[in-house]
């Protein structure tokens, strides 16, 4: 801006210039009284220094050109109309300076009350309240107090021991029991903590007192607490605050006086009614700092009929106007009722819900905007069964919120442990530095997963939040030590059998058992509360929402489901096919030794023995998962990762090979494997020889599934089911690679359905970056694609999706590189683009090729936005998240563009 345009910016503007859309300029309090005055409402007159002339002091250091002179003007136009100038000796008009963002940050930032009064107003304040010389002392100590602290840094302490030493003096406990002279000699003792902290006198000029309360604003957008709140909150940091300059009312004039704060419906349940506090002859901040004890807001209604009646009105027209729920806060002075602020009230998930509802219910809003008030963190939230945490329960440690819920039990270290400890009906948390594969008996038995190591896409969060189990990982606090069946942590030993308490959401691990309550919505989700006959009134919300979630949605949405129970979970909560059955938990157990004799075959003829032997127990599995899914499409994951993933560690080998050797025993079989694990091993499995590698390098492996798919799927179909099995291919980066392995598949189909009327489809998954780049290729030889989003976030960012989190992202984190993990939603711009890409080139080529995600991001609700955005048919994601993906999938085909559901 050239400086003439800087002069002739607006950067100030009156109440009734300014209006609710305009929270970007005005924050959200300036917009919101703005709305108010506009609607004719009791709004002390003020005016709004805009965010931009914020944003102008920050970046220069001074305020910008123009800014002094729109203050002045504005502030002879507040004079005029109260008929008062600022800090009149005879007749002050005083003014309180707030700040307010776009979004609240509440507490975070500074406000001024009582600029004007000095040696000189006060005595004409006094005049005013009638000769209350008590009155007005009190509020020119009160300037003096917040002005030094807030503008000056001046310590708060100091203050309050003299306000401390005022009343020993006097010999109350008090404030109320100071009279006029106390008060006087109180301003005395601030006037003199200022003069020794400033080196300067309290000021007495009022409109400097103003210039300088408006550049503290400013300032405290930038103070600790607030920066830190911004980074909690993901409130980007250029926004600046708002100030508001209103004039005051005071609730402190006497007993016909006072403040109070309420909301139009419960926040906590969403329930109808007044909800709300008071405290009589009071001002604002002393219902904060909790000085005296308030009433409920109903009691208004004795002391003071008028103004409850007029308050109640406002509220009711309040929400009509918004049309939603409304938090204010207002002030009575003299029987005169002042609002001093309103914004659209925040919720518990439970409320947002049941307040969704009844809006429809009163005509407020429609279901496409019910759908739009509530979301999917929401209801994921309602889900689970959390801590009663109304005792003082202190957190030892803290991980990584895996997958929520809450779970008590004892702890055991191993999953043998686990299994037989649940099977005694003890509830376990299984605890260990990091899960693999071998621990899924343990994590099935276990109600909660504990590990020291591990990020979000670990092997314990992945698998725990596919079973709905809370997990807590990588909590690196803890010192777990598993041959000794303990770990340390803060100092203290915790020994399998001892109880600990974990909260999937939050991270946070307590020792000792946590009360829980279980959740009615999962109930209702499994079908075992009607939501018609529940008397609870966040069921019936749940279930009207998500009724027109699924009536609008355009996504549809699958579960990743490898068993039969898992499969039958996840229809219960409205999943249309599986759309990830990954096969290799189908190796492990006691087929583990058939794995093994795979590997170590030496001859076509031993291989293929060990194949015929897996091969009806994978048959097995499939008829389960197809029976399961009647009707709906079960897409199929060949076998992915590498196989000495199936073996036992090396260094873990090599020891029991040696003491057997020591021993004299008879070691030639586990010399062999032994050998394999040696000549197997890799640096960088997840580059290896994985996915649709194995498929071309280890004969019948492939076609061994492909029989047992297609097998299964003609005996459902012949026993009057209808299996509907769709093949997938993992990790293809080469068309050629997919043909390859798809003329052996189709020749074993051809051969198996015959005439029996099954149709199977083949298709690969896009998790490779050059897949992505090369999907119009691919889509030649694809019937679908399914977006592996893990491993294309691993692969396109080149972050080893096991070791990341934990290590490292915490920094990436603090410097901004990305606001969340691109493992736990899309990074649109880089991996987001390869999906694009993909999905534009594979239909071009293939027109209707079947779209879909299988990664974690399918149950993500902002990916799943993504998702509808790119043109996907559907998501999957583990069968808890399914209700959670319905939900977003309705939220985004209802979305408004641009809209703000902050
Ligand atoms: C993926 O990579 O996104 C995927 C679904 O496969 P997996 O997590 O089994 O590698
Ligand atoms: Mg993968």
């Amino acid at each position: 801006m050239t400086s003439q345009e800087t002069v002739d910016h607006k950067y100030v503007y009156d109440f009734a210039e300014g209006n609710r859309d305009l929270k970007d300029l005005l924050g959200g309090k300036g917009a919101n009284l703005a709305e108010m005055t506009n609607l004719g409402l009791p709004v002390p007159p003020g005016f709004t220094i805009t965010t931009e002339a914020c944003q102008a002091y920050l970046a220069t250091g001074r305020e910008p050109d123009g800014l002094a002179g729109q203050i002045e003007a504005h502030l002879e136009s507040l004079e005029r109309g109260m008929g008062r100038r600022l800090g009149d000796p005879h007749d002050p008009l005083l003014v309180s300076v707030r700040s307010g963002a776009k979004f609240s940050m509440p507490g975070m930032m500074e406000t001024v009350l009582n600029v004007g009064l000095n040696d000189r107003s006060v005595v004409g304040l006094a005049a005013q309240a009638g000769g209350n010389e008590r009155f007005a002392w009190d509020s020119y100590r009160r300037l003096i107090q917040m002005f030094g602290k807030t503008v000056c840094e001046v310590p708060g302490e100091e203050f309050e021991h003299a306000l401390d030493e005022a009343k020993r003096a006097r010999g109350t406990t008090s404030d109320l029991d100071l009279d006029a002279d106390d008060l006087r000699g109180l301003v005395d003792a601030y006037k003199k903590i200022f003069l020794k902290h400033t080196g300067r006198d309290f000021p007495q000029e009022p409109r400097e007192q103003l210039d300088l309360a408006i550049r503290a604003v400013f300032e405290s957008w930038n103070a600790e607490r607030a920066v830190l709140y911004r980074r909690q909150e993901r409130i980007p940091a250029d926004l600046g605050t708002a100030v508001n300059v209103v004039a005051m009312v005071f609730g402190n004039l006497g007993p016909d006086s006072g403040t109070g704060v309420a909301f139009t419906r419960d926040p906590a349940s969403g329930a109808q009614g007044i909800y709300g506090d008071y405290l009589a002859n009071a001002q604002g901040e002393d219902v904060v700092a909790g000085i005296r004890n308030t009433v409920p807001l109903q009691d208004l209604e004795r002391l003071d009929k008028r103004s409850y009646d007029e308050l109640l009105d406002i509220m009711a027209r309040l929400e009509g106007h918004y049309r939603d729920l409304c938090d204010i806060e207002f002030t009575i002075e003299r029987g005169k009722l002042w609002m001093l602020q309103t914004r659209v009230g925040k919720r518990t998930a439970a409320a947002a819900f049941v307040i969704a509802g009844q809006l429809v219910d009163e005509g407020l809003i429609d279901l496409d905007e019910a759908l739009h008030r509530v979301n999917g963190a929401q209801l994921a939230q309602l889900m689970f069964p959390r801590f009663q945490l109304d005792h003082d329960f202190e957190p030892v440690a803290r991980g990584v919120g895996a997958s929520p819920g809450a779970a008590s039990g004892k702890v055991v270290f191993t999953s043998a442990r686990a299994v037989e400890l649940a099977a005694e009906g003890e509830a376990v948390i299984l605890v260990r530095r990091e899960t693999n594969p071998d621990d899924l008996n343990g994590m099935i038995a276990a109600r909660g997963i504990l590990t020291s190591r591990g990020g979000k896409t670990s092997h314990a969060a992945v698998v725990a939040r596919g079973m709905g189990k809370t997990c807590v990982s990588g909590a690196d606090e803890i010192d777990v030590n598993v041959p000794a069946k303990r770990f340390t942590v803060a100092g203290q030993t915790v020994h399998e059998g001892d109880v600990v308490s974990i909260d999937g959401t939050t991270g946070k691990v307590y020792l000792g058992e946590v009360p829980v309550t279980p959740s009615e919505v999962v109930r209702y989700f499994e079908g075992t509360l009607d939501p018609h006959e529940a008397d609870d009134a966040l069921v019936k919300a749940v279930h009207r929402i998500m009724t027109h979630a699924d009536a609008a949605r355009r996504l549809a949405v699958r579960a990743n489901a490898d068993t039969g129970t898992d499969a039958a979970r996840a229809r219960r909560f409205g999943a249309q096919g599986i759309g990830l059955c990954r096969t290799e938990h189908m190796f492990l157990g006691d087929r583990r030794e058939l794995v093994e004799r795979l590997i170590l075959a030496r001859t076509d003829t031993e291989r293929a023995d060990a194949l015929a032997a897996l091969l009806p127990l994978q048959r097995d599995d499939f008829v389960e998962i197809f029976r399961e899914m009647d009707g709906l499409p079960v897409t199929v994951r060949l076998i992915d990762p590498p196989l000495h993933e199936f073996l036992p560690p090396l260094e873990q080998l090599a020891v029991d090979v040696a003491v057997a050797q020591e021993r004299g025993e008879d070691v030639a079989k586990e010399e062999a494997l032994l050998a394999a694990v040696r000549r197997m091993h890799e640096e960088n499995p997840m580059l290896g020889l994985r996915g649709v590698r194995l498929g071309l390098v280890i004969p019948g492996l492939f076609a061994m599934q492909v029989r047992a798919i297609a097998e299964a799927a003609v005996r459902v179909t012949r026993d009057g089911g209808s299996a509907c099995p769709e093949i997938m291919v993992p990790l293809v980066g080469a068309v050629q690679e997919l043909e390859t392995v798809r003329a052996e598949a189709e020749k074993i189909i051809a051969e198996v359905v015959g005439d029996s009327g099954v149709e199977v489809l083949i298709g690969t998954m896009i998790e490779v970056p050059r897949a992505a780049l090369t999907a119009g290729q691919i889509a030649e030889a694809a019937q679908f694609f399914s977006f592996g989003t893990n491993d294309l976030t691993q692969m396109g960012w080149g972050f080893s999706r096991d070791d990341v989190e934990g290590a490292f992202f915490w920094r990436y984190l603090e410097l901004g590189i990305f606001g969340i993990s691109p493992f736990e939603s899309i990074d649109r711009d880089g991996v987001g683009r390869l999906v694009r890409i993909a999905a534009e080139e594979g239909r071009a080529a293939r027109p209707g090729l079947k779209l879909g995600v299988c990664g974690e991001h399918g149950g993500d609700p902002e990916s799943v936005h993504f998702f509808h955005s790119v043109g996907l048919d559907y998501v999957s994601c583990s069968p808890f998240r399914v209700p959670v993906a319905r939900l977003e999938a309705g939220r985004a085909a209802v979305e408004t563009v641009g809209s703000d559901s902050r």
